[in-house]
């Protein structure tokens, strides 16, 4: 068996950005193993490199380790928040610096739920309205080992959810309202109001 080390010595090997796997891959189906030191510094150090330019060429809000075949409990996310300010709002989208969480998990800080159309790198081509917890705790540690205990609302809330479930071996379809199944092109075209009604009633689903 490959260990976590040679593993991401190939990887750093390879290109950057590194090719993302896609749904189908038993990796994105698989519990991530905790990070806990396998890696030295330099293949850490590496590793957040490559996901951090594979996140961003793509370009995506989010990628978690085992999107690049990498089974360990690492995520990055980053959100210049792009958009309309109207839409920005409706969803609680916010800038989000780049950070790396490491061992992350997440709880429900509260009753609310917010429900919108979702994507995912390793689904591409499409998006289908997922609903997550408006508010999570999220615990773990950040990539210099600081333990994080926080709170994060809105959009912020929708990716910590994401990734984390990621290192799960959940995807966004597990969780989504499958009748909102839209083509990007779709989205953009007919979906792209601020929040998900219009499409709701058109293509048969409800929302919480
Ligand atoms: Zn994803």
């Amino acid at each position: 068996m490959t260990s976590l080390g040679d593993l991401v010595d190939t990887l750093l090997a390879g290109p950057s950005p590194a090719p993302i796997v896609t749904a189908g891959d038993p990796v994105l189906r698989q519990p991530a193993r905790p990070y806990d030191g396998q890696l030295s510094a330099a293949q850490f150090g590496g590793l957040l490199a490559v996901m951090r330019t594979t996140m961003q060429e793509a370009p995506g809000v989010g990628l978690a380790a085992p999107q690049i075949g990498v089974p360990l409990r690492i995520a990055v996310i980053e959100d210049p928040a792009p958009g309309s300010p109207e839409t920005l709002r409706a969803r609680g989208r916010v800038p989000q610096p780049f950070r790396v969480l490491v061992n992350p998990r997440y709880e429900a800080a509260g009753p609310g739920v917010a429900a919108f159309f979702e994507g995912c790198l390793s689904v591409p081509g499409w998006q289908a309205v997922t609903a997550r917890h408006a508010r999570v705790r999220l615990r773990g540690q950040d990539e210099t080992g600081r333990e994080l205990d926080e709170e994060v609302e809105g959009w912020p809330a929708r990716i910590v959810q994401h990734e984390t479930d990621h290192l799960d071996g959940v995807l966004y379809l597990d969780r989504a309202e499958i009748r909102s199944l839209s083509a990007n092109t779709h989205v953009l075209e007919r979906w792209s109001d601020p929040a998900p009604e219009a499409a709701a009633k058109a293509l048969g689903f409800s929302l919480p």
